[in-house]
């Protein structure tokens, strides 16, 4: 059987930080569904915050404004002390990136270059270009080779195993081999990223199905504020590849089919540069008023910016509007619509990533802190990566030396899982009648987007939750069709639906649940926040096959609840 000490499930940013911040004497593995440059990370592209102060424009940031914007970003749902955390630790982690060889863009005279990002008070967005994540992620990739990180690429975990309530490992699908096999591990970090394909729009890459998240729930651990999903303002109408922040950020202008811009009148004042979730919502607004092109996208107008400006500051956003629209924006504006972005909830952590189940860590998107809250601020998912990975990797490692032998009988509990997984991969192929896996796919990603997406209503997500629930019940009738067990992408996505399943429920159950507007999560029939009643956390928990919800305090320090106002 594979042993190591640490295992580490996912390896974009999240994963990687972790890796690298793993106690050295002992043994440590990093496995994924994809090569480590491929996972979602690699598309970032418009920044990452830290309060450097470089711009003329942002003497006066500090570390307590940092966190006041992402607190009030959040609409006061994140945990004060947590994203106090991720800001104090911002200013060293872009230094360490830095040092590490992250080539960041650069302001006249040498300084790390920054930009200013949606709900942020002063320009604080350090980036390369528009290639961020990218240029983050090759240069922690190759810390990892340089430190000999143990790799295993093309790996689906397919089941957390826990024996009295502790970490023994988990059963992963190898690619190559067509096998599934056990792996012991004292302790496993989850850093499996979000779950965006859920939805037809969305600006995430094909691996983000939530199957990571899907199986930590499945094993007992509770998720966090699922119903907090990010839609970005700015998909490129019809593929909803990301037309990133920084093209706002650079002085991008929102248009509508009058000519106007509209968001005068939902953010006077930061007008393009409002949070997310504010943008997100006027843009769809204005289609659905009639004020859209074609009843499906507004302009995104970067005509004035100048060309030298486009080449120098959005070469990728160029290349995208050239290769996937066909138009060159120093010439004419972008066709532009929201699409499923982030998912501020997860796998529910405490500061130190760690969870409920001794052994058990999660840092990068599938984990909640919370430092998002309901609504994240462009730029702080990329610092939240490097800072929280950091630190459940030394967490990781604490448990890791501490835990002896780890559970009684933890090897038998992982062949058993083994057996568990093999069997039902059997069950899928002895049938010889039920429902092919695309079909369901296609059905949640139709049922989400259209029943829980940038506007909610009780009518729609109850229609949401039946419809998943009738969904895990035509699960039970799922067929493979194919008998070649290597490399095969039907297995891959029948495991990732049976993962999603749960997951999906407790989104949509939890927008059912919470009966009030906040951040992202905007239901039209309540269309105010109201602290008195829900200035709480949701929590999901899978009990007996079911999905129940509970709630937890917000951490509060000491930014009072305030209207947003931008
Ligand atoms: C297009 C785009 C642009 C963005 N731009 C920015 C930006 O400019 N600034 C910013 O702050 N944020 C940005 N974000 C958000 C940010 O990039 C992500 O939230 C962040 O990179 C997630 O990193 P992660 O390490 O948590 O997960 P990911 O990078 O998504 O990695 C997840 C990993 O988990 C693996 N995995 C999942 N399930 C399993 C399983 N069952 N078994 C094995 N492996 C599994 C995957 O293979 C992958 O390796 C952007 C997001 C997108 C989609």
């Amino acid at each position: 059987m594979i042993r190591h000490d640490i295992l580490i499930v996912g390896n974009g940013l999240a994963g990687l930080a972790a890796a690298l911040s793993a106690d050295p004497k002992l043994s440590t593995a990093v496995i994924s569904k994809v090569h480590p440059l491929r996972s979602h990370s690699v598309a970032a592209q418009g920044g990452v915050n830290a309060p450097l102060g470089n711009s003329p424009a942002g003497r006066d940031d500090s570390p307590e404004r940092h966190a006041y914007d992402t607190v009030k970003g959040g609409d006061f749902l994140a945990d004060q002390d947590a994203a106090e955390l991720m800001c104090r630790e911002a200013v060293p982690t872009i230094i360490e990136l830095e040092h590490l060889g992250v080539p960041f863009s650069r302001f006249p005279g040498g300084v790390i270059a920054q930009r200013p990002f949606g709900g942020a008070g002063f320009p604080r967005t350090c980036y390369a270009a528009d290639r961020t994540g990218q240029v983050m992620l090759h240069t922690l990739f190759e810390q990892a080779l340089k430190r000999n990180v143990k790799l295993y690429n093309e790996f689906m975990v397919t089941k957390l195993v826990l024996k009295n309530g502790r970490c023994c490992g988990v059963v992963a699908y190898a690619y190559d081999r067509g096998e599934f096999v056990p792996i012991r591990a004292r302790a496993v970090v989850f850093a499996v990223g979000g779950y965006g394909r859920l939805y037809l729009r969305t600006t995430n890459a094909y691996t983000t199905l939530g199957s990571g998240i899907g199986l930590a729930f499945q094993a007992g651990l509770p998720l966090k504020d699922m119903e907090f999903i990010q839609f970005h303002p700015t998909s490129l109408y019809g593929k909803n590849i990301l037309i990133s922040e920084a093209a706002r950020g650079e002085g991008g202008y929102l248009v509508n089919c009058r000519g106007k811009r509209f968001m005068a009148d939902y953010a006077p004042q930061a007008m393009e540069l409002a949070p997310r979730d504010i943008v997100a919502r006027a843009i769809q607004t204005e289609i659905d008023r009639g004020r859209g092109f074609e009843g499906e996208y507004v302009h995104l107008d970067l005509t004035h910016l100048g060309r030298d400006k486009i080449l120098k500051r959005l070469p990728a956003i160029r290349e995208i509007c050239i290769k996937f629209a066909g138009l060159d924006p120093v010439e004419t504006p972008i066709p532009i619509q929201p699409a499923q972005h982030y998912s501020m909830g997860g796998i529910d952590v405490g500061n130190d990533c760690a969870t409920g189940v001794p052994g058990v860590f999660a840092a990068g998107e599938c984990s909640c802190v919370s430092v998002h809250g309901a609504n994240r601020l462009g730029g702080n998912s990329l610092l939240e990566t490097v800072v929280f990975g950091k630190i459940a990797g030394r967490s990781a490692s604490l448990y890791a030396r501490g835990a002896g032998a780890g559970p009684a009988g933890a090897e038998k509990a992982l062949q058993d899982g083994l057996r568990k997984v093999e069997k039902q991969v059997e069950g899928w192929e002895k049938r010889t009648e039920g429902v092919p896996i695309h079909h369901l796919l296609q059905r949640m990603k139709v049922l989400m987007t259209a029943k829980a997406g940038v506007f909610r209503d009780r009518k729609n997500l109850r229609e949401a939750v039946d419809g998943v629930l009738q969904m895990r019940r035509d699960y039970g009738r799922v067929i493979r069709t194919g008998r070649n067990r290597r490399y095969s992408q039907e297995i891959v996505n029948i495991f990732e639906f049976e993962h999603s399943l749960e997951l999906a429920e407790a989104i949509t159950r939890g927008a059912l649940h919470r009966e009030e507007t906040r951040g992202s999560h905007f239901r039209t029939d309540f269309p105010k926040r109201d602290d008195k009643k829900w200035l709480k956390h949701t929590l999901a928990y899978l009990r007996n096959g079911k999905v129940e919800l509970g709630s937890k305090k917000v951490r509060f320090t000491k930014y009072k609840p305030e209207e947003r106002k931008y």
